[in-house]
């Protein structure tokens, strides 16, 4: 399988540390607010990066956090030591605590990592739950000599690491600032350099501050990612993913201190996953763009057609999502799922060979979904077998992650359906038992009835 890396630059071979079990961490949501689809591109861009390599027989570790502290506003200017925490900003706009912000819209963002059907993790860490382990890592910088102190916080000189900048390919002299649209620090040594640690405000309490070797105060988002992943995945890791935006700043920050405390690499594969545009433009709270998966059922659209309609691009590639794009992807996607429920199975019926072979050579180039997307509508167009179609369709799907299985199963028994009517009957009268009965019994049959206020619906059971 092939895979860019955005260190290297170039399409590389994937080669794990470990052939048995690939590490792959995932810089996750700062939950101060609902993530947008934007966020979530980068998400499924992640998801498929693990169900590829699941597909290839690897067994995937994978690390997702939650930042639930030290994510500054600063960051959206290209400075992320300046501003404000905006979780704190979070908790006074709402009138809750920082924990009860942070616990609110990471309850959120998890339905909707659910309803995108995205591989879980084997851990969501949180960052406020590793400060013991962020502490000891800036100690050990602190130890190397990496480290200076200044008026805010703990800082660390950049210039120390002299492979700064390799990933983002800015060189230090080059940059005016850190991102170069804010006027540095002044009390800083580099413009590149960061803080590791935070220190409070003499005149504000914080919701969320700790005890520290330097004072009371907070890690720099930077840390925290490097923390978590070392204890979860260890030292060397085999795939980091994130948003392209983080190429300039944030991973450049996680190697220099990961690498300068352990000595050793910190990610063999880097995974940048380009922008979701809206409307051709940057999407913002301020530009009332920034949808989130709720404002798209709003309007009856399924999470799935958000899925789908991610697939359709390179995850390289930048995306504009509009709404008209966003109903011609769903259109497509019941067509499909209509098309599906109208074949025939047959377990024994083999798989599509040459269109496998196509779909594993667009998923295993760089995860070419727009390719395998093709491949997929090609080969239910193709006059093969109903039951050859749908067998090659679920090998698809686990990379798809369609839910293509909720879709098979057209036929529905006579019996069932007559048991199903007389159940509704008795529901109607209030005869509860003798519903419950038959519902057991459709149940044994296979099949689940599901009820609305004024219908049923039978299907397949799982
Ligand atoms: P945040 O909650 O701001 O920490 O962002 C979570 C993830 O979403 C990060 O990996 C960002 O790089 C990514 N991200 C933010 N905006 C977009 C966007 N418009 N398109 C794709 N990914 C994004
Ligand atoms: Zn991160």
């Amino acid at each position: 399988m092939k895979l860019y890396n955005s260190l290297s630059k170039e399409t590389e071979d994937f080669k794990p540390i470990n052939p048995d079990i690939v590490t792959i961490y995932t810089c996750g949501p700062t939950v101060y607010m609902y993530q947008h689809i934007g966020n979530f591109r980068t998400f499924v861009a992640s998801d498929l990066v693990q169900r590829v390599l699941k597909y290839n027989g690897y067994k995937v570790k994978s690390i997702m956090n939650i930042t639930d502290v030290g994510h500054l506003t600063g960051d959206n200017l290209g400075d992320a030591d300046t501003g404000s925490d905006r979780l704190e900003i979070a908790a006074d706009r709402e009138g809750k605590s920082a924990r009860d912000i942070a616990d609110f819209y990471t309850e959120y963002f998890l339905k909707d990592f659910d309803k995108l059907n995205l591989t879980k993790p084997e851990r969501f860490t949180k960052a406020t739950a590793y400060i013991k382990d962020m502490v000891a890592l800036i100690q050990k910088l602190e130890q190397k000599g990496f480290t200076y102190r200044i008026s805010d916080g703990i800082y660390f000189d950049t210039s120390k690491f002299a492979q700064y900048g390799k990933l983002s390919g800015v060189k230090l002299e080059d940059l005016g600032g850190a991102g170069a649209r804010l006027e540095p620090n002044p009390e800083k040594r580099n413009p590149t350099d960061f803080a590791l640690w935070k220190l409070s405000p003499s005149d504000k309490v914080r919701w969320q501050e700790w005890e520290s070797p330097w004072g009371k105060g907070f890690p720099g988002w930077h840390i925290e990612c490097s923390a978590m992943s070392m204890i979860e995945l260890g030292e060397t890791l085999d795939v980091h993913v994130g948003g392209e935006d983080h190429k300039m700043i944030h991973h450049p920050n996680e190697i220099a201190q990961s690498e300068c405390a352990t000595g050793k690499k910190f990610v063999n594969y880097w995974v940048h996953g380009a922008f979701l545009k809206v409307d051709g433009g940057r999407m913002g709270k301020s530009v009332g763009n920034a949808y989130i998966i709720s404002d798209l059922e709003a309007k009856g659209f399924e999470p799935l057609a958000l899925r789908f309609f991610y697939m359709h691009a390179h995850y390289r590639t930048k995306l504009n999502f509009t709404w008209e794009a966003l109903q011609n992807t769903q259109n497509s996607l019941r067509r499909l799922f209509a098309l599906i429920e109208t074949y025939k199975e047959d377990p024994d019926a083999p798989l599509a060979i040459e269109h496998m072979r196509q779909f594993e050579d667009a998923i295993n180039n760089d995860i070419n979904m727009p390719t395998a997307v093709a491949v997929m509508w090609d080969l239910i167009k193709s006059d093969l077998s109903e039951g050859t179609k749908l067998n090659t369709l679920l090998k698809f799907d686990e990379v798809f992650g369609l839910k293509i299985a909720d879709h098979i199963g057209y036929e529905i028994p006579k019996s069932v359906e007559n048991l199903a009517r007389t159940r509704w009957e008795y529901k109607k009268q209030g005869i509860w038992d003798k519903a419950d009965m038959i519902r057991r019994q459709i149940e044994k049959a296979g099949f689940v009835v599901d009820d609305s206020s004024s219908d049923f619906k039978i299907r397949r059971a799982k």
